[in-house]
């Protein structure tokens, strides 16, 4: 780590906030710990001798528990990461003379430092617009059929992010959208489900009727922000694509070799529907968080909260303040103001110190 010990630089302003001081409730998802339950299912799996890489009970365990809550029979592949997730997923749909095309905002374009780029050896990531976090699709067609010639890298997949990086949802008509669009594109269709958990909470339906159903071919799920201490699942529905994904997990040095501590919290949290308890408790902290903003005079909720976060425009004066009574959020994601990000772990008390901060700081 760069920073010095004890202190860190606010990573919005600069300034430096000491480490005790810091509070963190708000920061991300992944600010928060380990869920009871994960914690558990690690303290039952940590004893005895199990086989490596992925061949014991617990990861066979947790790759049936996503067949059946998928009602379908997927190839799963645990990974350390969402990075990693991404990054080799979409790998495994490319060639290097192809190209993927997401939204502006996604995390595979402004926060994976070219992984997707990096491990396809070169596939361009080509950009689209769109409100709130959720690609356009006339945009996303011009894109792809503006230029059909050979100097021109081949469009090969769509890539949305469910739920945004705004904190929005896709319903189910705006996934039919989609996935028609990428079906008359000839795109395949990849999902970065890193909170997929909170998208599925939200809409309150099957996860297959978000994911397979509607068409989407690989879907990266997200263990670590629900929860978990690390590591997520790369799941895919059209089986074939998965064909020789193992090597590549290994050859990046994502097959973790005593994988039975990825793959216990996962079965802890499938099996007693945990995961979705955990979505549904931070969207809720979401929910009350946005409401309680919208009273205070001079803040603009800037989207809708329909997953776990807030965005949020507050005065300058309101945000220094904030940041000075030890709040620390993120100022840079998505299209500026202000991200209050819940978690599993976001308790009541957190969001009424929070907004008790801010209308004092707002003078109501
Ligand atoms: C957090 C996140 C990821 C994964 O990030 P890692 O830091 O690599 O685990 C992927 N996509 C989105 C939208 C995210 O928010």
């Amino acid at each position: 780590m760069t920073a010095q010990a004890g202190e860190q630089g606010d990573p919005t302003t600069g300034a430096a906030v000491s480490l005790e001081r810091q509070r963190l409730q708000f920061a991300s998802d992944n600010a928060a710990g380990i869920c009871p339950e994960s914690w558990a299912a690690l303290e039952r799996a940590k004893s005895g001798f199990a086989p490596a890489y992925g061949e014991d009970a617990w990861t066979q365990r947790a790759c049936e528990l996503l067949r059946e809550v998928f009602e379908i029979d997927c190839e799963v592949f645990f990974v350390f990461n969402g990075t990693a997730a991404n990054s080799l997923s979409l790998a495994a749909l490319c060639e290097s003379y192809h190209s993927i095309i997401c939204h502006q905002t996604a995390h595979l374009e402004t926060d994976e430092c070219g992984g997707p780029e990096f491990f396809s050896n070169g596939t361009k990531v080509l950009l689209a617009a769109g409100e709130r976090g959720k690609v356009d699709l006339a945009d996303v067609r011009n894109t792809v059929l503006r230029r059909t010639d050979i100097h021109y890298p081949k469009p090969r997949v769509l890539s949305i992010t469910q739920a945004t990086e705004l904190g929005t949802v896709y319903d189910k008509s705006e996934l039919d959208a989609v996935a028609e669009t990428a079906r008359q594109l000839g795109l395949r269709l990849h999902m970065d489900g890193a909170r997929f958990a909170n998208a599925v909470a939200t809409l309150d339906v099957a996860p297959k009727e978000l994911t397979w159903k509607v068409g989407v071919d690989v879907l990266c799920f997200g263990g670590t922000k629900n929860g978990m201490a690390v590591g997520d699942a790369v799941v895919f529905f059209d089986r074939e694509l998965a064909q020789d994904f193992a090597y590549r997990c290994k050859q990046a040095g994502q097959l973790a070799s005593k994988m039975r501590f990825i793959a216990a919290p996962w079965v802890a949290l499938l099996e007693n529907g945990g995961w979705l308890q955990h979505a549904k408790h931070a969207n809720a902290c979401a929910q009350r968080l946005e409401s309680g903003l919208r009273d205070v005079p001079g803040v603009e909720i800037l989207a809708p909260a329909q997953a776990n976060s807030v965005f949020a425009k507050l005065p300058s004066p309101v945000l220094d303040g904030l940041r000075e009574r030890g709040w620390v959020f993120y100022t840079f994601i998505g299209a500026g103001g202000a991200r209050f990000m819940c978690s599993w772990d976001t308790s009541d008390q957190d969001i009424s110190a929070l907004l008790g901060d801010v209308r004092a700081l707002a003078g109501c």
